[in-house]
């Protein structure tokens, strides 16, 4: 209080002293002022290092608006400016996610630590280098070559090969780009936890319920007619533990594959298979329609493509009450081939169709099970057709419908081949 008092009166005493300094030396008039601007200069000094040492903003707002004054609080906002920059600068150098900031030829114009150690940036001579070619032969490089709006997910670190990433690509201020690589090495190895441990528990299942299986089978209803019921309901559910181990077996394999055989499957001999699936299903209830145009077969897993095209049929059939139409078709389109199954079944709510191919997700468990289903099928078919590069395109109107569609690109299309005796048809006859 007393700091700040005695500076408010320092400005006049000082511009008092400056007017008597000029008159008592005899100065002309340009003299005094110049005297006297030096010495309000002083006092504005000497006032600013009074309330940098002790001011306030109050006592700020109270001073008079002068440049120096102006010049000081531009410096003050300055360097609180850059301080926020530096707490920022530090606090996305220590985050555990790879930043790096591009500019508009992917030039590297800044990294963190964690690019350092994920994707194998150094300071300083990668400062400027160009991202893509500083990271060539990796899957990142090839990923910034292409289209890098959609992220790329769980590949391995270009700068630490044993850790998974998932990288992101965002706009940045003008024309740059924000690189984000995320290390999802713990959440891979969850999964893993998680995949082996289904693995493992199905596998062991196996055996036991083979045995099981095995002894009701044996069994005669008639042998013990007052369990005659009983013993039909534990066959059924017997059988049902049976298919969920094996679809669960078939899921864990196809999980951990990347790539498929490229076999021939010839497209005609399948379909056939799958509209006699489709007839012993239904057992004559439903109109069963094949309408294959395409002419062409597909490149892939034979056994793995009849799993999930029949797994279609067989929902088409269990989902549509006697006297339906199940229409299998395999037509060709502009980007490549595209197998359907359309029924005039149930349908399906809107709000369930995204999570349909989720595991044990159905709109309806009791309608499933009744149906002998497993909870399963469609996961398998999505997993299939990620394989193989295709797309699983769903449209149902509840109270008359769904199709199931199929879209294969033109890579994994071949032309039909017509010579029997070279590729006898593989399939089972019935499911
Ligand atoms: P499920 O073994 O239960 O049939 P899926 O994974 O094959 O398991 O299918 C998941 C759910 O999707 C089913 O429970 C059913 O509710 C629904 N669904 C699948 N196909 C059809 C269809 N053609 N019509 C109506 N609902 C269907």
């Amino acid at each position: 209080m007393t700091q700040s008092r005695s500076a408010t009166w320092m400005l006049p005493a000082a511009l008092l002293a400056g007017l008597l300094a000029g008159a008592a030396g005899g100065a002309a008039a340009g003299g005094h002022v110049a005297a006297g601007v030096a010495i309000v200069a002083v006092a504005e000094i000497v006032l600013l290092l009074s309330r940098l040492r002790h001011g306030t903003r109050n006592t700020m707002a109270s001073m008079p608006d002068t440049p120096l004054l102006r010049h000081d609080r531009f410096m003050h906002r300055s360097r609180r400016l850059a301080s926020n920059l530096h707490d920022l600068r530090s606090a996305a150098a220590s985050l555990p996610d790879a930043i790096v900031l591009l500019d508009q030829q992917q030039r590297v114009r800044w990294f963190n630590h964690a690019a350092e150690s994920l994707l194998g940036l150094r300071r300083p001579h990668d400062r400027n280098a160009f991202l893509q070619a500083r990271l060539h032969g990796s899957e990142l490089a090839n990923w910034l070559q292409g289209d890098s709006s959609h992220p790329l997910h769980d590949i391995a670190a270009p700068g630490q090969p044993s850790r998974h990433i998932n990288v992101e690509m965002l706009p940045f201020g003008h024309h740059q780009h924000l690189l984000l690589a995320r290390d999802i090495s713990h959440l891979t190895r969850l999964e893993q936890i998680r995949r082996d441990f289904v693995a493992n528990v199905s596998h062991e299942l196996r055996t036991p319920l083979t045995v099981i299986h095995g002894y009701l089978e044996l069994l005669d209803p008639e042998d013990v007619p007052d369990l005659a019921p009983v013993l039909g309901e534990m066959r059924t559910q017997s059988r049902r533990m049976g298919q969920i181990v094996e679809d669960l077996l078939t899921l864990s394999r196809l999980e951990t594959q990347n790539t498929v055989s490229d076999e021939r499957v010839p497209m005609a001999s399948l379909l056939a298979t799958l509209r006699k699936e489709a007839e012993a299903i239904s057992q004559g209830r439903h109109r069963i329609v094949l309408d294959a145009t395409a002419h062409v077969d597909l490149l892939g897993s034979p056994k793995d493509l009849h799993s999930a095209l029949s797994n279609l049929v067989s929902n088409a059939v269990r989902y549509t009450p006697a006297d339906g139409t199940i229409t299998i078709r395999w037509e060709r389109t502009p980007d490549g081939a595209l197998y359907s199954v359309n029924d005039t079944g149930f349908g399906i709510p809107a709000d369930h169709l995204a999570r349909l191919t989720e595991r044990f997700y159905r709109v309806s468990s009791s309608r499933s099970r009744d149906s002998g289903g497993t909870g399963l099928g469609l996961s398998i078919v999505k997993h299939v057709l990620n394989l193989h590069q295709g797309r699983l395109e769903i449209h149902s109107t509840p109270g008359q419908g769904s199709t199931f569609a199929c879209r294969f690109g033109k890579e994994r299309l071949l032309p039909e081949h017509t010579g029997e005796d070279d590729f006898p048809p593989d399939f089972p006859d019935t499911p």
